[in-house]
């Protein structure tokens, strides 16, 4: 329920109605405005309607919320949510390059293919450290040996890193280790995960699902911000549909539909979008073009050793010139890298 209230409402109403809200067992939020102030009462719809909120005269309307995904929801938060990673902000404006390699593989190919996404204009890293492979015979990551690289790469070159979790059991470890926590596409729906990180306060990037519908993808960013973490990016990868042309189809009619949906930042990743490295760039490209608050890409030093996702892997020159075309595009679009 939003109830919107009237421009003269004072500050011991707001707080007595908020206190009723919370006295029949439901969850208040308070939302000052520039002109006026809007509550919002989460829970049990038929308690709501017992508040008969309507009949404040303080209380100038009283609106359901439609969607499900109330706290993931525009209704309730109009404005354009922004997040922080380390010190790199993305949403509200701001959009982010993400580089870095599938998979943290060495020291070696992880510092050079860091630097390698830092020149090409990425401000935060990527890398798996926890792997999950379709074929258990395939690299499954470093682990927490992969974590401790990571953070030292990053530190060295001031980049703050996100990694990608599996386990609900490693998150101490992450929480420690990682900047922004990833939930990958085949967790999306591990609410148990979900949970775990909505109670971490670490920033969370969450990949859509490849066979998850746009609602499936809010209802899963529903469950880390109904945990009381508001730090969810959401991510567009790619689904699977019929054609086996390209890795996935990458959906990017979802960037402008999400965001008329929710206030949270949304980013596309166009390395598993696509899975073919001469795509990256120009979807990439497009994203940025279609209203994303960011990019995610995979880079590699040497992409014909890579242990996972060479094929989509930019080579470092090829980092390079995409940091510049989409740093010309984003100005052109009145926005900056
Ligand atoms: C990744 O980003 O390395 C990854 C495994 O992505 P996804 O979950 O989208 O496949
Ligand atoms: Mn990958």
């Amino acid at each position: 329920m939003i109830i919107v209230m009237k421009p003269d409402a004072s500050q011991d109403t707001i707080d007595r109605l908020l206190g009723r809200i919370e006295d029949k067992g439901l969850k208040p939020l308070h939302m000052p405005g520039a002109e006026r102030v809007v509550l919002g009462a989460l829970g049990d719809e038929r308690v709501l309607a017992e508040l008969g909120l309507e009949a404040e005269p303080s209380v100038e309307s009283v609106k359901p919320i439609l969607a499900p995904y109330k706290l993931a929801a525009r209704d309730l938060h109009p404005h354009d949510s922004r997040v922080k990673i380390g010190d790199v902000a993305i949403g509200g404006g701001r959009f982010a390059l993400l580089g870095g390699p599938c998979a943290v593989e060495s020291e070696e190919q992880l510092r050079a293919s860091a630097k390698a996404a830092k020149a090409g204009g990425a401000r935060i890293l990527r890398g798996g450290a926890y792997k999950p492979r379709t074929s258990p015979y395939s690299f499954q990551g470093k682990g927490p040996e992969g974590l401790d690289l990571l953070r030292q790469v990053g530190d060295e070159l001031d980049l703050p890193v996100v990694t990608e979790m599996v386990d609900a059991r490693d998150l101490d470890l992450f929480v420690e280790k990682a900047d922004a926590i990833q939930i990958g596409t085949r967790n999306m729906q591990n609410f148990e995960l979900l949970k775990a990180v909505g109670e971490c306060g670490k920033p969370v990037i969450l990949k859509r699902g490849m066979a998850a519908r746009i609602d499936d993808l809010l209802m899963a960013a529903e469950y880390v911000l109904a945990g009381g973490n508001e730090e969810v990016i959401l991510c567009e990868r790619g689904i699977r549909t019929f054609e086996t042309a390209t890795r996935n189809t990458l959906d990017l009619a979802a960037v402008p539909l999400l965001k008329e949906k929710t206030h949270l930042p949304v980013i596309v990743d166009p390395s598993h979008g696509t899975g073919k490295r001469s795509l990256v760039a120009p979807m990439a490209l497009a994203a940025a073009a279609a209203g994303a608050d960011g990019v995610m890409v995979e880079v590699h030093v040497d992409p014909a050793t890579a242990l996972s996702d060479g094929p989509q892997s930019l080579y470092p020159e090829q980092m390079e010139a995409l940091g510049h075309q989409l740093s010309r595009l984003l100005h052109a679009l009145g926005r900056e890298l």
